[in-house]
């Protein structure tokens, strides 16, 4: 397939890497007049496309995921009341979204059980971006100031024994299939690590959120890949976090450890061609590298890159580096899979990894 990418930065990695790069707004007509002329089908990577540029393509060409299930992962208002209509437990909610909403929330008993609290911003979150911890409801006021006054939610801390997500992948014919599920740490709100092999989350809280995945998907009438994070409890509880309408950095292990990737099962959604079930065939862990580690100890930016070719020398570490132009702290910069024949393998690999990078040790 030959491929055009829509993006306004000039240093657009996918750009880079694409046989076509149109610079330019998400919303330009003719930008996107351009693409609907190259391409039979359209998809999104980047969360935050504005769903209205979908739409318009939709009008003439094939486009997955289509814009309406964009708009819902766009925003958690639209986001927890699909997860309520499908059925699947989503922590406790109130919306806030004007004054009289504080208000409300700081009057009903629900204020108090509310906190301690996590605020969000309903739309352009990301990486923990856009979200305030509030543990009095004496603070709200302050975080709601602090997120720049737009609509919000509150959701309660909840105790979250471990984070897993389940990638599908749904074709326009509704055929559906599913990566295995993926545990992941995330430290400040960013994802650190993922790891995946078999007997990584018990069988039946698996099987309980591969099935609420593909409900979520189901429900939206999606097309392409979806990725939908949960939250498993201190009681074993299963609750659903968000989705993220696309392929996602806890799929990117599948490249190289899964016989079909979560972006080859993107392309055969988008293409209409037949889904099989990927296979894992190795333990993976698959560390985040984040802006970081081109720092020093003292917080000073050094002038080469991490040792890489040390890491490379070690059998079964797999590197991708995005080619961002400029490493900053919190930036997702690439990633590094280590894969082996057993789990513990893997894991040992990975921290060897990262302790050449200057990773904390996972
Ligand atoms: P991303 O886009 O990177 O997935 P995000 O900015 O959309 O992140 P969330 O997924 O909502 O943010 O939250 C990021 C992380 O913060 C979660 O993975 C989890 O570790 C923690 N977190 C979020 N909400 C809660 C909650 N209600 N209770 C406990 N921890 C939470
Ligand atoms: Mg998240």
């Amino acid at each position: 397939f030959q491929t055009v990418v829509l993006d306004p930065d000039p240093h657009s990695p996918a750009g880079l890497v694409s046989h076509q790069h149109i610079q330019t707004d998400y919303l330009d007509p003719i930008g996107l007049q351009k693409m609907a002329a190259a391409c039979q089908a359209v998809t999104t990577e980047f969360e935050n496309v504005p769903a209205d540029a979908l739409a318009q393509l939709a009008t003439t060409m094939q486009v997955a995921p289509n814009a309406h299930a964009v708009a819902v992962a766009q925003d958690r208002r639209l986001e927890k009341s699909h997860f309520v209509n499908c059925g699947v437990p989503v922590a406790p909610f109130a919306v806030i979204a004007s004054d009289a909403d504080v208000e409300a929330v700081l009057k009903q008993a629900e204020g108090t059980s509310l906190m301690p609290g996590i605020l969000k911003t309903a739309r352009m979150g990301y990486d923990g971006k856009g979200q305030v911890r509030v543990r009095h409801p004496q603070e709200l006021v302050h975080a709601l100031q602090q997120l720049g006054g737009v609509p919000s939610v509150l959701e309660k801390m909840l105790p979250l024994k471990a984070e897993y997500s389940v990638i599908v992948a749904r074709g326009h014919d509704g055929a559906m299939v599913h990566l295995p599920i993926q545990h992941n740490v995330h430290r400040d709100g960013i994802l650190a690590m993922t790891q995946v092999w078999a007997g990584v989350c018990d069988s039946a809280l698996e099987a309980q959120a591969i099935s609420a995945a593909k409900s979520i998907a189901q429900e939206l009438q999606y097309t392409g890949v979806l990725c939908v994070e949960f939250f498993v409890l201190e009681d074993n509880a299963l609750v659903v976090n968000e989705i993220a309408p696309r392929p996602h950095n806890s799929g990117h292990y599948s490249l190289d450890a899964c016989d079909i990737s979560q972006f080859e099962l993107q392309l055969r959604c988008m293409a209409g061609l037949p889904l099989t079930q990927p296979r894992l065939h190795s333990p993976a862990v698959m560390l985040n590298l984040l802006g970081d580690i081109w720092f020093g100890k003292l917080g000073e930016k050094s002038g080469s890159d991490p040792n890489f070719p040390e890491v490379l020398s070690l059998p079964g570490t797999h590197l991708h580096l995005y080619g961002k132009g400029e490493a900053r702290k919190g930036r997702k910069m690439g990633h590094l899979t280590a894969t082996a024949s057993t789990q513990e393998q893997a894991h040992a690999l990975a921290n060897q990894a990262a302790t050449i990078l200057g990773i904390a040790a996972i």
